[in-house]
């Protein structure tokens, strides 16, 4: 995790209590000011210093000398007829992101995006084929989901006087990292803002209600239970390499076996023991929806604690893939079922506005308001994310 310094004034809405606490020990003040803090900004919703009214004067003084808060700009919402809410997002270096919210029966999930566009290019992926522009910082990832609650009016009310209010992130009651880019290529920033979202300090969602979903970044996979114990998603799409390889090219370099081992390891080394690990399969029509894969899928998962989420593909322009019929997706789930495994189909979402998996585009505004600071951590996450995924 990158150093606290009082040498450039710094955006204190993506640090974690231990962050937090290391900068106000800095600015010579006592650690629980880190919890203080964290209330106003993440369960009040309060990003103005001067209305931090259990700061004093002085360290209010402080913190506009030194810090600020800022979030990503919203260029736009879109409201669809199923309650499906989706954002564009302009980032710190001109560059847009996308944000969804998608409200189910008795919850609502958050699909978060974590870097601009991807560099890992699966051939299914509206933002593998945009290519990599930028990892994005932990107050764009946490931002997001500032946004989206301070959008439903959710935080709590900081006002003593309006009695009865209690908090309300109901309405954003899961997170998962399955929005633009490959979590685990932005590591740190990935990992310090999903302990944010899980920290009761700031928005105390279940563990289990926080996933990272990844291609197989097995290195980094590899590392992320001792930093975290979020729930985890494997995007695996074929149940053998050699197709496997065709789809999500990091497969060449970390194959199955690999990867399903290392997520064993993974939630095998979290502390409570009735986790399972989701799997996710995008079915393309007449590429990787057939029995015989399917029952080759039994067959690979017979020892893996897993539910399968099935994700019939969703076709954007310049796409040659097609969508299954409704009766290739039953049976290939069926087959599935009948084996014992929890297997569901996600439905489409928020179509109406380009708001469904793999349809997340955003797109590059302006480059030229890039900061040298900012450039320089992109630079160097994706110089150490080039040096994993090399060779491919
Ligand atoms: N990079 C991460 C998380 C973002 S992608 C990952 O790959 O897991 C989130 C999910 O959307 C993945 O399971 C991905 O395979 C799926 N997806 C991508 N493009 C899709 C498309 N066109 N149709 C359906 N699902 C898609
Ligand atoms: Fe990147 Fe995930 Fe899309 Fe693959 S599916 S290109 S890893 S965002």
């Amino acid at each position: 995790m990158s150093q606290i310094s009082l040498e450039n004034k710094i955006n204190l809405l993506g640090l974690t209590k231990e962050q937090l606490t290391d900068f106000f020990e800095l600015l010579g003040e006592k650690a629980f000011r880190a919890k203080q803090f964290m209330k106003w900004v993440h369960q009040y919703g309060i990003t103005d210093f001067s209305l931090m009214t259990d700061l004093s004067k002085s360290l209010r003084k402080k913190l506009s000398q030194h810090s600020y808060i800022s979030l990503p700009e919203v260029v736009s919402r879109f409201d669809s007829e199923d309650g499906t809410r989706k954002w564009i997002l302009k980032v710190e270096n001109g560059s847009c992101i996308e944000t969804v919210y998608i409200p189910e029966k008795g919850r609502g999930t958050l699909c978060v995006s974590s870097q601009v566009g991807c560099s890992l290019d699966c051939s299914f992926c509206a933002t593998g084929k945009q290519g990599f522009q930028n990892d994005l910082s932990s107050s764009e990832i946490i931002g997001q989901v500032w946004l989206a609650i301070k959008s439903f009016n959710g935080f709590l009310s900081h006002n003593k006087n309006q009695t009865g209010k209690k908090k309300d992130f109901e309405k954003v009651t899961n997170v998962v990292m399955m929005g633009m880019g490959e979590p685990l290529l932005n590591f740190d920033n990935v990992v310090s803002s999903m302990n944010l979202m899980m920290d009761d300090q700031a928005y105390g969602l279940s563990k289990r209600r926080v996933t990272l979903s990844t291609s197989g970044v097995v290195p980094m996979l590899d590392k992320l239970g001792a930093v975290t114990n979020c729930s985890l998603a494997i995007s695996l799409h074929a149940p053998n390499d050699e197709l496997r390889s065709q789809l999500v090219p990091i497969n060449k370099k970390y194959p199955i076996a690999m990867l399903l081992d290392s997520s064993l390891r993974y939630i095998n080394g979290l502390s409570d023991n009735k986790r399972v690990i989701t799997i996710e399969y995008t079915l393309i029509d007449k590429i990787n929806d057939s029995i015989e894969l399917a029952h080759e899928l039994v067959d690979l998962l017979k020892n893996i604690p897993c539910k399968i989420n099935l994700i019939p593909f969703n076709p954007f322009q310049g796409s040659d893939y097609k969508k299954p019929s409704n009766n290739r997706i039953k049976v290939f789930q069926s087959v599935l079922n009948n084996a014992g495994f929890i297997a569901t189909i996600r439905t489409t979402r928020g179509d109406d506005i380009g708001a469904a998996c793999g349809q997340l585009v955003g797109r590059v505004l302006d480059r030229t308001k890039r900061s040298e600071r900012y450039n320089q951590k992109s630079t160097k996450n994706h110089e150490e994310a080039v040096k994993i995924i090399s060779g491919l």
